[in-house]
């Protein structure tokens, strides 16, 4: 069943819910799980720019400490909406603004996606996911094959100097190796977060 979630909170965090698409397909996306993140983000349909900025509105923004995007699927997919919406979020509650991504964004919209990002996003979590592009392909299962990996490794880099904060994450699956993606993450001069699986 579908709903119109836009906005859910954790904490005392603050998450947009813009598409349910993604360009991988995780073995162990919470879209997976039944319990989820607790609430139904499935969308019947992907909110428009207006539909996110209205969904803010009566909001106790004070009470968030960061503003995310990250839902049932890539935000990255909606470059144009995330960059108008970030905008919008600064020049209104002036919040610090992260985004949760897969790091596909230059494949699926071409080179030069981090410098979009100038100035509106604070921080950007990356899923690194795997120590190389074999066990990448195998957990993520990514729709653009076999160069994704250095792809998101390209666009990793990329971001480093445009985004304040650029972090990697990996989940603690069967067969990543978290040390070699903290070695991975640490010659890249960015910091490793390794997430449970839920
Ligand atoms: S990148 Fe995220 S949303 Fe996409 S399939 Fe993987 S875990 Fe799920």
């Amino acid at each position: 069943m579908r709903d119109f979630i836009i906005t859910y909170s954790i904490e005392d965090r603050l998450y947009l819910n813009i598409t349910n698409r993604c360009t991988n397909n995780c073995a162990f996306c919470i879209r997976k799980t039944e319990h989820g993140v607790g609430y139904n983000l499935w969308l019947q349909k992907e909110p428009s720019a207006e539909e996110v900025m209205a969904s803010l509105r009566g909001l106790e923004m004070d009470a968030y400490s960061e503003i995310i995007f990250c839902g049932y699927g890539e935000p990255l997919l909606r470059m144009d909406l995330v960059i108008e919406v970030a905008g919008g979020i600064k020049r209104e509650y002036g919040k610090i603004i992260r985004i949760n991504t897969n790091g596909h964004a230059d494949l699926i919209h071409g080179p030069g996606n981090a410098q979009k990002l100038k100035g509106l996003v604070d921080r950007i979590n990356i899923s690194l996911n795997a120590q190389d592009s074999v066990k990448y392909r195998e957990i993520c299962r990514p729709a653009f094959g076999a160069g994704t990996y250095q792809a998101v490794l390209n666009f990793s880099k990329s971001c480093d100097g445009i985004i304040p904060d650029v972090v990697l994450s990996v989940v603690d699956w069967p067969g990543v190796d978290t040390v070699k993606c903290r070695e991975i993450a640490q010659g890249l001069g960015m910091e490793l977060r390794v997430r449970k699986s839920s």
